[in-house]
This record gives structure tokens, sequence and C-alpha cells, in this order.
């Protein structure tokens, strides 16, 4: 029998070889050696395959829906499979090559980065490889809200990941993150296709009022709260918190008063009783697979006050639940899409205190939402979260995406810009954004090779931003969509212009996490 991975390495550009045999562009880093056969991933004009060149049997080649040649090589009679990127093959190629599959990266520093559009994920691992980064990317990340808005499912989320894995050779390995859980029946659609990360989110528990209301109106509310799920009292919990103090290392002491841990409970009891029965209905869920779990409360109207992260923090332990990442609303506002907006030195001293009680509590890592475009805390965040961060991004490659759309097809961008200001002022509505629709670029006066800019106008970048489910989703009067279709082709014949668009831009995301580069304190 033939050593088919020697027989290649003979030649001197097996990669050209193989595509030709195969009639397919093949993908040079696609190759992978799966005992004596080549795995590998081609194209040929927009439509993709897979691809597996064996010596063996192909019977013997479990799993995977290819069809089979007969082919020759250097004389030796060999057997080539083709076949589509179809959700049986991705799941195939999983069980056979172990890179491809997500894993849980537990407390190692991470970044989310989300893929919205399913295509993206080349391009990150080119981010990740030219910053040499340390942080260990989420390659597979999409919300509930996300895949309802894209009409994507959990399976092509997962699917899109494992294609750009296979397509780019990352063997570093990966994690996926069920994004924004709100119920049983997401976190069911979620595990069924193998998820790692869980991350939970208790928005629509969270008491907002809380923060303003008087002591009579927290104490009516406090009798009400779900006091057997907790599996405790209101007099137990000022026992166990109020005048005690707790020194959480790095100069930071917290002693909740009573009024303090009122509020907190008042604000996050509801939130806390739906994360521990998440949380448990996950472990059953699961069972014997290998997870884990984010802990998100940043969709609050208020910052998370630090003797909140404290009272969550404890009150989750308490009762059992386990987290790798907890995501606080910090102070300042995280608007999509664009820079931090707020005072720096407020930011720092928050954040400081949020990571004294993320390393003292855990520890576990300080996550950091609607991460996208931060550029000014991510210095700050760095230093003061050490290896103790997760910055979760997804939008902004979604932008990069119509940058690339920009500079290939600027009839296409300039509809779709026309469109996100027609749908900007419904589609702001469930998003953080200041953007102001007269202040928006008129694509009428940008010139083709302006247009370009358009993606760095505050205005328009928000409104590029949120209105991205719009725009995959709409249809024309005969059913068709009116933008999706067209985006995906673009994006597919310019695929290296779309990379080069995400690899600068998750770089500058990047570099600031990068272990070799040394932050001169800005302060004191
Ligand atoms: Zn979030």
């Amino acid at each position: 029998m033939a050593d088919l991975p020697s027989l290649l390495s003979r030649n001197r550009d097996a990669v050209a070889l193989v595509g030709t045999l195969a009639d397919l562009e093949v993908f040079p880093r696609s190759f992978t050696t799966l005992g004596d056969s080549i795995l590998f991933m081609g194209r040929q004009g927009r439509a993709r395959q897979l691809g597996l060149l064996t010596s063996t049997d192909s019977a013997t080649i479990s799993g995977f829906d290819l069809e089979y040649h007969p082919v020759s090589l250097d004389g030796v009679a060999l057997s080539l499979g083709l076949g589509d990127l179809s959700p049986r093959n991705a799941a195939a190629l999983r069980a056979a090559v172990a890179f491809t599959e997500s894993t849980c990266l537990g407390l190692s520093k991470s970044v989310g980065l989300g893929d919205r559009l399913g295509i993206a994920t080349p391009g990150h691992i080119r981010a990740l490889r030219r910053t040499q980064s340390n942080m260990r990317p989420i390659l597979a990340q999409q919300s509930i809200r996300e895949m309802e808005r894209t009409a994507r499912t959990p399976q092509q989320v997962i699917d899109a990941a494992t294609w750009g894995v296979l397509q780019e050779g990352w063997t570093e390995g990966y994690g996926s993150d069920a994004d924004h859980l709100k119920t049983r029946e997401d976190i069911d659609a979620c595990a069924a296709v193998g998820f790692k990360l869980y991350t939970l989110d208790p928005r629509e528990y969270v008491d907002n009022t809380a923060d303003s209301s008087d002591m009579g109106t927290l104490m009516h509310k406090i009798e009400k709260l779900p006091w057997g799920r907790l599996e405790t009292t209101f007099l137990s919990l000022l026992a166990t918190y109020v005048g005690k103090r707790q020194d959480l290392g790095a100069n930071v002491q917290l002693v909740p008063t009573d009024q303090q841990i009122a509020r907190a409970a008042c604000k996050y009891g509801r939130a806390i009783a739906f994360l521990v029965e998440a949380y448990r209905y996950l472990v059953v869920t699961l069972g014997q697979r290998p997870f884990e779990v984010e802990i998100s409360i940043d969709e609050t109207d208020t910052p998370t006050k630090p003797v909140e992260h404290l009272f969550i923090a404890s009150e989750l332990r308490r009762l059992g639940v386990r987290w790798v990442s907890l995501a606080p609303r910090y102070v300042g506002r995280f608007e999509k899409g664009v820079d931090y907006i707020g005072d720096l030195t407020a930011f720092e001293a928050d954040f400081a205190q949020h990571a004294a009680i993320a390393r003292a509590l855990g520890p576990y890592k300080l996550s950091l939402h609607s991460g996208s475009d931060k550029f000014s805390i991510y210095p700050i965040a760095a230093r003061l979260a050490g290896e103790l961060v997760h910055l979760k991004t997804a939008g902004t490659s979604y932008l990069e995406a119509l940058r690339a759309v920009a500079r290939t097809d600027s009839a296409l961008f300039r509809e779709i810009l026309a469109f996100a200001a027609a749908h900007y002022e419904q589609d702001r509505a469930s998003y953080h954004v200041s953007a102001q629709l007269a202040r928006m670029l008129n694509p009428d006066t940008l010139s083709d090779e302006q247009l370009v800019t358009a993606l760095d106008q505050f205005d328009t970048r928000q409104a590029l931003h949120v209105t991205f489910g719009t725009v995959l989703t709409a249809k024309n009067a005969d059913g068709s969509y009116r933008f999706r279709d067209q985006l995906y082709d673009v994006l597919a014949c310019n695929e290296e212009v779309h990379y080069a668009a995400l690899e600068t831009h998750l770089a500058r995301h990047l570099q600031p996490f990068a272990p070799t580069i040394g932050f001169p304190p800005t302060r004191g």
C-alpha cells in the first residue's frame, strides 16, 4: 500500500498537484494528514468542496459523504473523494480531525470573534497569526438574537467555524460561545449542536428601578422575591454581608451597607434565581459533555456597582454555579461599533474594582461585551485584568465585510447604505447607539473612492451596524433576498479583500492584549 503523505512530500508542489487531480483551487493551509489519507478544501469559482485523497479503501473512511473517483499519482492508483461543505461532512470532519472541533477554553485569556455572515473565520485566524496573539479565539459565537436576525441556525454557526478552521489550518484550538441565552429552548438549541461556552443572560429578571426606589418600595419588593428558589432569607443575607469588610487585594475593600444589600437583592434577586436554574438545567442537559459558562449582566440600564458584583458572584457561588467569565455593565457607554464613550479615569477605577472581585472570588475572567472598536480601553483592561480577560466582538466583523463590498462593488454598497438610513430609526431600538440620522453620510454625495470612508464616520457606522439583520433578511416582492445573496456573492468573489480587511481591523483589537508589548502606566 502506498504511503500517500510521503508520496506527496516527494512532489515539489503537492497542493497544485492535488488541485489538478481534483480540478479545484486548493486552500494550501487546509492540507491535513489523516492516517495515510490527505484531507483538503478547495474552491471552484464560488463553490467550495471538501476533498479526501486516499490510498485506503474508501469504505474505511467513515462518516463523510463524498463521491469517490479513481485517480493516479506517479503511477500509484488512488481514490479521490469530493463532497459539499454539508452539515454531515462538517460533523465527520470534527469527529476525524480533533482541531476542527471546538473546546472549552477555561481561564485562558480569550477573544470572541463573532461571525454573523459565517465566512469571516479565515480573516479572524489571520489576525490572530499576524499579532501572534496569545488570546485563545472563540470562532463560533452568536447570540440567539443574532441568529434570528441573520436567519442562521446554531448548526450553521458551528459548521462555519469548522470549515474556516480547516481552510486556514488552525490547529491551535478554538472555543464556541452560545451567546446571550435567555430560555431553556435557547439552551436546548445550542446544546444540541455542541457549543462549549454558554453565556447566560438574566436581563429580563433584573429590576432596573431598584437603584432609585425608596426604602419602603424596596422592602415591599424584597418580600416578594423568590426566596425559596434563592434558598435563603433576607435576614440571612443581611447577616452575611452587612458591615463585613471584604479585602479583595489590589487596595480594593468593600464594606456593604444594609441599603446596598437591599438594593442589590432587589435589583438582581430574580436574575440570580434565573441563573441558578439555567445553570442546573445546563448541567443536566449536557451531562458528561464538557461545557463552561459565562454570566452576562452587561445589558442592564445602569452600571453594575462593585458591591453588586460582589453580591451576585457570592450568591451564585453559594448556590453552586460555576463560571469562567462574567460580564458586568461597566461605567460609561459601550455603544455599538464605536470607541468607548466616557471618562477613561472613571472606567479604570471601576474596572480595577471589578478585576479585584473577579480574582478574589474566582478567579474568573472579566468579559468585555460590545467589545468591538473600544480601542481606548483595551490597554487599561489588558493591564488591570492581566490574563483574566475575555474580549467579545461581533458586529465589527460585519462592518469589515461591508468595507470589502464598498471596495469592490460600490453600487451594492450604495444601496445598502441608503437602505440602512431608511431603517435605522426602527432598528436602533434594541441597541445602545446614539447615531443621528441627520448626520449620516449621504451616498449620493460620495465618490466611489470616498464610499469606504462612510464606514469610519460615527453615525453612518452605527446605522450600518444595527441594521445588519434587516439588510441580511430584506426580501423583494418575488420573495428573493434583496441583498443577501448578492452580498455573499461579492464577498466570495473577493474573499481575499474581505480577509485582508478583517485581518487588519481585528489585529487592532488583539494587539493591545499581546504579551510582548509593555504598557507605560497611564497614571500615578
Ligand atoms: Zn453582550
